[in-house]
């Protein structure tokens, strides 16, 4: 067995069993001081098959794999529904708390991360769109399937106002990904849709694959354990919105999903989730009125005791090696409510 500390590089095989002595022996001296009482929520979207350069930020099912080992070998990994059962009465959090979370409902947390969460035995939160269940796929998505489909050559989005871009090698492709992504990002829904039509029409029309939950899918999540939260109907912007439609999309998006699981959803996750950028005080307010019990930003740091329960940070290590990503999560343990 390998048992030195491997600190950059894709990680393969079994996680040394240094590195879990080290991060646990690490995690409870920090428990026993400044990390006391708090925990850290990881968060994901998607987990792919196989590695995909386009997809850089997503595991593939081989890292997801070692990072749930990590989790369930260095850490004490809660529901989030009983970690904010510990915050609320006041009992103690263990130490090294960590929860897991997955943003906008992808089928792939279905078909990829549950057999790994069930081999590690561990619980986790999925926040869902409703109004993509069974539907189609989200914007982001399509961006990509799209400049993943287009030909080599010049792509001209000037009339939208969004420029031109050169297409020719995967780094360009890319970076056009990122570019249309954050450009779109922050337009009205309308503008917004009109883009995605026009790269979807140039890319020509390709059978794309359906990457959202069935509605069977997010029945069978719950039947195994695992949370359904709330993220809107269509993972708007909540500051891009008036009120009024704000409003809807946090009640509305829980009413669909309480539809499906004939049970009341209680905890929701900000779309995007950038403090005062995607959403405001408005729309905290908005989420107490309609009925849940706590709700998630994407703010970088831990969860400590004094935090408002309708803002608590979110963040996943970023890191490639088991030992890094466990330290990044203690650091933050240390660090306390986002800065
Ligand atoms: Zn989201």
């Amino acid at each position: 067995m390998n048992d030195t500390l491997q600190l950059t590089g894709r990680h393969t095989g079994q996680i040394p069993r240094l590195t879990v002595a080290l991060i646990r022996a690490l995690g409870n001296t920090l428990a026993a001081g400044p990390a006391a009482d708090r925990l850290c929520i990881v968060n994901y979207h998607r987990v792919l098959p196989v590695h995909n350069p386009l997809l850089a930020s997503e595991p593939d099912v081989a890292a997801f794999s070692w990072q749930m080992e990590l989790l369930a070998r260095c850490f004490h990994v809660m529901p989030l529904r009983k970690a904010m059962a510990h915050l609320q009465s006041g009992e103690p959090i263990p130490p090294r708390s960590v929860c897991i979370t997955f943003d906008d409902g992808y089928r792939s947390i279905h078909d990829l991360a549950l057999p790994v969460l069930r081999r590690f035995g561990l619980p986790a939160t999925v926040f869902v769109t409703s109004g993509h269940v069974g539907k189609g796929n989200m914007w982001n998505d399509r961006i990509i399937e799209a400049v993943q489909m287009l030909p080599d050559g010049l792509l001209d989005l000037s009339d939208l106002g969004l420029g031109t871009f050169s297409l020719h090698s995967l780094d360009d492709r890319m970076a056009a990904i990122g570019l249309l992504t954050e450009r779109s990002k922050y337009l009205p829904p309308a503008e917004r849709s009109n883009v995605i039509e026009r790269l979807v029409t140039l890319a020509g029309a390709t059978m794309t694959p359906e990457l959202m939950l069935t509605q069977d899918m997010v029945r069978n999540l719950d039947r195994s354990g695992i949370e359904i939260g709330a993220h809107t109907v269509t993972h708007p912007i909540l500051t891009s919105l008036d009120d009024a439609s704000a409003r809807a999309e946090i009640s509305t998006g829980k009413e669909e999903l309480e539809a499906i699981l004939g049970k009341p959803v209680r905890l929701f996750a900000y779309p995007n989730g950038k403090v005062g950028m995607d959403f405001d005080h408005r729309h905290v307010a908005m989420v107490r009125e309609a009925g849940f019990d706590a709700a998630f930003t994407t703010a970088v740091g831990a969860i400590t005791r004094d935090q408002d329960h309708f803002q608590l940070p979110r963040s996943r290590p970023w890191d490639s090696s088991p030992l890094m990503f466990g330290l990044r999560l203690l650091r933050w343990l240390v660090q306390g409510r986002p800065q």
